[in-house]
């Protein structure tokens, strides 16, 4: 999939659309989700192109690489969920339900978050 640089992170990065900004540096930008799924629910999105993270990890360069997961640890710390515990979530593709097409990894924390996946799974399809 090609990147499509009118999705709204690409908007959000170049600052077309306002966020609510809880971290910044040279590799990654974070931010409240608009639709929060947990007491504490924060996007962190790297400052490249990149659809997803197939694409990222085959296509950004080293530095970028690092200091984006980088900055997903710090922002954890920065929100005071290191103690507590915090999980992490990024969708690829259709059957993950991506919405947004511009990597974005979930930091999902502030309370007891329950099994990983939905239980109703019945080995099907
Ligand atoms: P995903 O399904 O993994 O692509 O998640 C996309 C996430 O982006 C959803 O949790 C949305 O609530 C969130 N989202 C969409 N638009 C915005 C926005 N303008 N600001 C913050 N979060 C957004």
């Amino acid at each position: 999939m090609s990147y499509d640089d009118k999705n709204v992170f690409a908007k959000i990065l170049r600052g077309e659309i306002p966020c609510n900004k809880v971290y910044e540096d040279d590799h990654a930008l974070a931010f409240h989700d608009i639709n929060p799924q947990a007491p504490v629910h924060v996007l962190v999105i790297p400052k490249g192109a990149y659809v997803s993270m197939a694409d990222f990890t085959a296509n950004a360069p080293e530095d970028l690489m690092v200091g984006f997961f980088r900055a997903v640890g710090l922002v954890a710390d920065q929100l005071d969920l290191v103690e507590p515990g915090y999980r992490i979530m990024a969708n690829h593709g259709p059957d993950s339900h991506q919405e947004v097409p511009h990597l974005h990894i979930h930091i999902f924390g502030g309370k007891r978050l329950g099994p990983m996946l939905m239980r109703n799974w019945d080995g099907g399809e």
